[in-house]
Order: C-alpha cells, then structure tokens, then sequence
C-alpha cells in the first residue's frame, strides 16, 4: 500500500515538493488553509533566476518582465550587477494556481485541523509563521519585514535599482504593465526607512521574512520552504534555495535525518558566507567605495565573491 503523505501549505514549495513525492508514488495530500479565491496571493515580488525552469514549468504569460542587471546605489557610487543567470518577474498569484490546475494530487483547501495520525509523514510547508515549526517546539528562525507597494506605471526596463538600509535595502523593481517599490528591513526600523524612501504606490502589502535555518528532528514530520527560515541573507529571496532544498527533501524521502543534513552541508556556508557578505558590503560600499568595482558579473543564488570580481575585471 502506498505510503500517505500530507503536505501542509499550498504554495509554490508545498506544491512543488507534492507533485515530486506523487510521482515518486506516494499518496499525497495538500492541506491548504486558505480558499482556492486567496491561494497564492501571498506579499513577493517574485523576481527569480532563470534556475526555477528547471524545477517549475513556468508557461510564457506568468512571466512579467525579464531583468538581467541590478543598480546598487551606495551613499557615493553606483554598482552595477549583471545576473548570471538572468532573472525573471513571474505572476506569483498566476503561477500558484497554475501548478493546482495540473496537480495530480488532493488538495484540501480552507483546511482546520490535519489529522496527523492519518499520515505517515507530515510535511510543513507552510510559510514564514510554520503552525507545524510551532507544533514541534521548534524555535523560530530571526525574521525581517517585506513591504512593496505596486503602481501603474509601465515599465519594461531590464534593470532593478536598490538602495542600501541599515540592516536591509528598499527596491524599485520593473515589473512590465507597473512598477514595485519595496523595503526589506528590521521591524523596528521599517517605518523611519521607508518614509525615507518616501515611494507611493496603488497597492501595498507586507509579510514576514524568516532569515535562518530551523530543520525538524523526528522521522515523521520535516520542515521545507520558508517554514525552514531559508532564504538568502543578502536579498531576503526564498523561492530558488528552497526548491533546491525540497529536491534534497524529495531525493532521500523519507529519510529525515539525510535530508536534514545535505540541507545543513549545502547551505549552511552560503548563509554565513552571505551574512559576513551583507555587513562587508555596507560598510565598503559606503566608506571605502573605491575599493568596489563598478561593474560586477553575479550569481545571485549561490555567489563566489572571488569569481565575481574575476568576470568583473575581464569585462573592463
Ligand atoms: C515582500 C516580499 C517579497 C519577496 N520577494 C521575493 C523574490 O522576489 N524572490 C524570491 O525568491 N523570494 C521572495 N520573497 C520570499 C518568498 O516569498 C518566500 O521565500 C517563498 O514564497 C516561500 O514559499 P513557501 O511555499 O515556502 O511559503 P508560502 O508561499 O508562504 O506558502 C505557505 C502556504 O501555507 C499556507 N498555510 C500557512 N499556515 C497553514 C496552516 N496552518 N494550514 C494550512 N495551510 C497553511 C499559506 O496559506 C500558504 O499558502 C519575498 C517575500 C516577501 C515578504
């Protein structure tokens, strides 16, 4: 009999990591506690590297606009960083309800209570606030705040802009039919940081971004996606490492403990790496601004500052 499975959260991890486990043959359900009307509308810009094609067949008309650089504005200089690869704005909202239509699994959705027992394994896919994290006594990964506004202005641009915050950075992002301004900054010093940036828009909404690692211990219940905290330090983006981290959970299903540690071995190095990166930068950027070229070819997912600087000069 075919092991059952429940997945709790049905957003782009959950979903992506049921339809793995469905094909790998077992009995998958997704338990998603909003109504099919409000799936997917979570707060994200949802600007990603080309890399999620190779997890999610993303159909033409989700995608939004393409960006191939980004604008670091320093208090006296400007980097460019070229993306290696390019990126992508995708329609979240769209892209959500495109993987249910093709899903081959049950999904329940305006779900209450999961009945764990009915399952052999439970899995928390189940964002930044995880109900199962909280369940297992686990504590919680450090959070920042994510606040965009969007409005209607058309541009097509290929290239973000950011401006460094204390502890984060605001953004303006082309998104084709309109513009997304956005913040990702500490709680307590959103509101100064964002009157600063003193952008208006149409639409505005906000979510919690958890900057860590949490993994579950136990050989029935995992964690993956934002409910582990992982996202990257320097931007805050979740989507690519965590469809990265639900194929390691997908691979050695359902040994935990396997999962668990690839995760630790392949992420753990970014993350610091990423943090010490973060404080460098500000500081540099700031202070010492000669020191940083002015052109710099990056990869945004799992960046080595050495080759970076490398394809830099070579493009001088
Ligand atoms: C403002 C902002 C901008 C961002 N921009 C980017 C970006 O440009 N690129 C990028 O890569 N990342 C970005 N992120 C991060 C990205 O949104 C997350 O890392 C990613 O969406 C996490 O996906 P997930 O499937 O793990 O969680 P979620 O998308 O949060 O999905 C979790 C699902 O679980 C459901 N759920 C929660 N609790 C329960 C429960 N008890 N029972 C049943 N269902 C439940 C929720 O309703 C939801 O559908 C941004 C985040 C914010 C806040």
């Amino acid at each position: 009999m075919k092991k059952k499975v429940a997945i709790i959260g049905a957003g782009i991890i959950g979903l992506y990591t049921a339809s793995k486990l469905e094909e790998k043959g077992f009995d998958v359900t997704v338990f998603e506690k909003e109504s099919i009307e409000n799936v997917g509308k979570k707060s994200c810009s949802t600007l990603v590297s080309k890399r999620i094609l190779n997890f999610i067949e993303v159909d033409k008309d989700l995608i939004e606009n393409t960006v191939k650089k980004c604008l670091i504005k320093f208090d006296k200089k400007e980097v460019v960083l070229e993306f290696n690869p390019e990126h992508i704005v995708i329609n979240r909202e769209k892209l959500v309800l495109r993987m249910i239509e093709k899903a081959k699994f049950d999904i329940v959705f305006e779900s209450k209570k999961i009945n764990c027992k009915d399952f052999d394994y439970v899995i928390g896919a189940d964002g930044a606030s995880s109900f199962l994290r909280k369940k297992l006594g686990l504590k919680d990964p450090g959070f920042k705040i994510g606040l965009k506004v969007e409005d209607d202005i058309k541009d097509f641009s290929n290239t973000v802009k950011t401006f460094k915050t204390n502890n984060g950075f605001t953004w303006i992002i082309p998104k084709g039919n309109y513009i997304e301004y956005g913040i990702l900054e500490k709680k307590e010093n959103i509101k100064k940081e964002w009157k600063a940036f003193g952008k208006v828009g149409k639409r505005s909404s906000f979510a919690i971004i958890p900057q860590g690692l949490v993994l579950a211990d136990s050989n029935k219940y995992a964690l993956v996606g934002d409910a582990t905290g992982l996202t990257k330090p320097w931007s805050g983006g979740g989507i690519i490492w965590q469809l990265y981290e639900a194929e390691m959970l997908v691979k050695h299903f359902p040994d935990f403990k396997r999962y668990n540690r690839d995760v630790k071995k392949f992420f753990l190095f970014f993350i610091i790496k990423g943090k010490i990166a973060n404080k460098l930068v500000h500081f540099v950027g700031n202070n010492l601004s000669f020191l940083v070229p002015s052109y710099i070819k990056y990869d945004n997912d799992f960046p080595c500052f050495l080759k970076s600087l490398f394809a830099s000069n070579q493009k001088k």
